[in-house]
């Protein structure tokens, strides 16, 4: 009997897909964080049903001929995907160009599909990117961004936040009207970094005067590490609806505790998130070290937790790697593996306002498959994965390791991979 059928939920309203439908997919034999080995059925880019191994058939034919839709998980922890929620895709992959990062269309494109194509085999699902706008490159960025999003449709789900550098005085006249048009563009985040304005509240004011016209969540780069300055920022990020973030937010590390724990409190009651970093800053705001994610988490914010910069000039050997951010949360931080996992899947998506994902009917197909057993297993060696979305399988990545034949892994009944026999030469 399946463990779990469709639940009334947003999703019913989905046209149904049963089992001989086209887009039907049958996950066999994987494991659950709860330890049950189950089938997954997918349709319509949702999860149609969950049930013990067997229990869902063997799999069909989309047509005659073709093959049959049905992917072997056994060996694999299946997971809710993870979401990238502070990505920087118009500098990424930029670190080994000599002189500025080129700005040029085309370039940016290109470098913005490789970066998410690489994010998607890690296994984010969805990716928000911070996007200069403004100065030299005005919005020739956010329109190769843009292009590249409506390129990755199907594949991983792009949005992009509009960071204009200033937006007082002056000199803020052209900013604000470049984000004005990067919001009408396409850019459905409003974002930047007050700190380096001259009237860093003035910034915030104008930022979620123009998010509030506009409908959009705001997401702000800010080191937190002017506890006055960061309170009031709470206080007007407050009642903006669709919602605050803030990242990396390294500089709350750095604060005597008491300080940090009060500033903790501010945002919680704001409703105000917080991206950390923990694999490296992203240069726009440049602390060093990472939030202090289990004072946050302690005080109800809601932490989510990302990559940053991907190979650019900030952070040349960047990864991308939301296992990687959760690994570095529990393993330096403290975390609990699962909560270090929720940050880079629930709780990211949750920042890009995206809607849960957990293994069970009715809820979104957005899942990661990653060879091992269990959690703290699968954050110590993650090489193997497999990504669905929207109910496809989007991006494979296998790893087989092989030792030189021995007889010490027979005699010791050791799992391993690969032929037993000696490597040629050895
Ligand atoms: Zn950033």
């Amino acid at each position: 009997m399946p463990d779990s059928q469709p639940q009334p939920s947003p999703s019913s309203s989905d046209p149904p897909s049963g089992p001989d439908e086209p887009g039907t997919l049958l996950l066999c034999g994987a494991r659950l964080m709860d330890g049950r080995v189950v089938d997954v059925r997918l349709g319509a880019g949702r999860i149609e049903a969950v049930g013990t191994a067997g229990s869902l058939g063997t799999g069909r034919t989309t047509a005659p001929g073709a093959p049959v839709a049905r992917v072997d998980l056994a060996g694999h922890l299946l997971l809710p995907a993870p979401a990238e929620p502070h990505a920087h895709g118009d500098t990424a992959l930029s670190a080994e160009i000599d002189g500025p990062v080129p700005y040029d269309g085309q370039d940016v494109q290109r470098r913005f599909t490789e970066a998410a194509l690489l994010q998607l085999g890690h296994g984010a699902t969805a990716l928000r990117s911070h996007v200069h706008v403004g100065d030299v490159q005005g919005l020739g960025a956010l329109a190769a961004v843009l292009r590249a999003r409506r390129a990755l449709r199907g594949l991983v789900e792009v949005t992009a936040v509009a960071m204009p550098r200033l937006l007082t005085g002056v000199a803020g006249a052209e900013g604000l009207a470049m984000l004005r048009d990067a919001v009408k563009m396409g850019a459905s985040v409003v974002g930047g970094c007050p700190d380096v304005d001259p009237d860093p509240a003035g910034y915030v004011e104008a930022v979620l005067d123009i998010a509030s016209e506009h409908g959009c969540p705001v997401d702000l780069h800010t080191d937190a590490d002017d506890p006055a300055r960061l309170a009031r920022l709470a206080a007007m990020a407050g009642g903006l609806r669709p919602g605050v973030t803030l990242g990396p937010c390294a500089g709350l590390a750095r604060l005597p505790a008491p300080v940090a724990s009060r500033a903790a409190d501010q945002l919680a009651a704001a409703g105000v998130g917080v991206v950390a970093l923990p694999q490296g800053g992203c240069g726009t705001v440049d602390g060093g070290g990472t939030a202090p994610v289990r004072l946050l988490r302690s005080a109800g914010v809601r932490v989510a937790a990302g990559s940053g910069a991907l190979r650019d000039v900030s952070n040349p050997v960047g990864r991308g790697d939301p296992l990687e951010a959760a690994y570095l949360l529990a393993s330096r931080d403290g975390v609990r593996a699962e909560d270090a996992y929720d940050a880079v899947s629930g709780a990211a998506r949750a920042a890009l306002g995206l809607p849960e994902v957990r293994v069970e009917a009715g809820f979104p197909a957005e899942l990661l498959a990653v060879r091992g057993e269990t959690l703290t297993g699968v954050l110590s060696l993650a090489y193997t994965r497999i990504v669905v979305h929207r109910g496809r399988v989007v991006a494979r990545t296998s790893a087989v390791r092989e030792f030189c034949g021995s007889a010490t892994e027979v005699a010791l009944d050791l799992p391993r991979q690969g032929r037993g026999k000696p490597f040629p030469g050895a």
